[in-house]
């Protein structure tokens, strides 16, 4: 079933949800496994919200009671890098008190043809990137990418978001294994970029 669900609410967090495309197709994603998210209406969105839509679905929720505004999405949201950076940039002006987090596979540049961290200052305090893996061979087993260059693509545009945004982190999920999530912590090591090892959420 497909809806209009682009801003929701899960514990004292506000997701945004811009798009569902997304050039990867990971093992892991959440969308193999139904419509929706902790409880959420169906995230199949009928079509892409514009910012203005967006942005005034902050007016039905009192911010003072918000803890994180996330661009997460059911799909990868930097295929609208320039509307996250005008979102973002908004709310950052109509509540500077409230923390923006991206939530992204970090392939902004390879799906804009061009370098995207840049778009972020000023728009998002934190970015946590999907690493996925410790190296490029299982990285596109798991991540199943349309480049077969992503992991370099993804590791270059971490390093560059450490220009622009205040916080930069990697994730990975439990399911790799125990020699990928080693690889992965020396990856975040060598880039001085923290590493979360989040649990898998079926
Ligand atoms: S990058 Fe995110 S939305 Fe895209 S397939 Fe992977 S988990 Fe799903």
């Amino acid at each position: 079933m497909k809806s209009l669900t682009f801003v929701y609410a899960v514990h004292s967090n506000l997701y945004i949800n811009l798009t569902n495309r997304c050039p990867c197709n990971c093992t892991f994603c959440i969308r193999h496994n139904g419509d929706g998210a902790y409880g959420s209406d169906s995230l199949w969105l009928e079509r892409e919200p514009t910012c203005e839509e967006v942005l005034a679905e902050f007016d039905k929720y009192d911010m003072k009671n918000i803890g994180e505004i996330v661009f997460c999405g059911y799909g990868e949201p930097m295929e609208r890098a320039e509307d996250i950076s005008c979102i973002g940039k908004e709310l950052k002006k109509r509540y500077p008190d409230v923390t923006i987090r991206l939530n992204t596979n970090g392939l902004g540049d390879k799906i804009n043809g061009r370098p995207t961290a840049k778009l972020l200052e000023g728009a998002v305090d934190i970015v946590s990137i999907s690493l996925n893996s410790g190296n490029r061979e299982d990285y596109n087993k798991v991540t199943r990418p349309k480049w077969e260059d992503s992991f370099e693509a993804m590791l270059r545009f971490a390093e560059d978001c450490k220009k622009y945004v205040p916080k930069v982190m990697f994730t990975v999920v439990d399911v790799i294994s125990e020699r990928e999530i080693n690889e992965s912590k020396a990856i975040s090591e060598k880039m001085g970029i923290p590493l979360r090892i989040r649990a898998y959420d079926t």
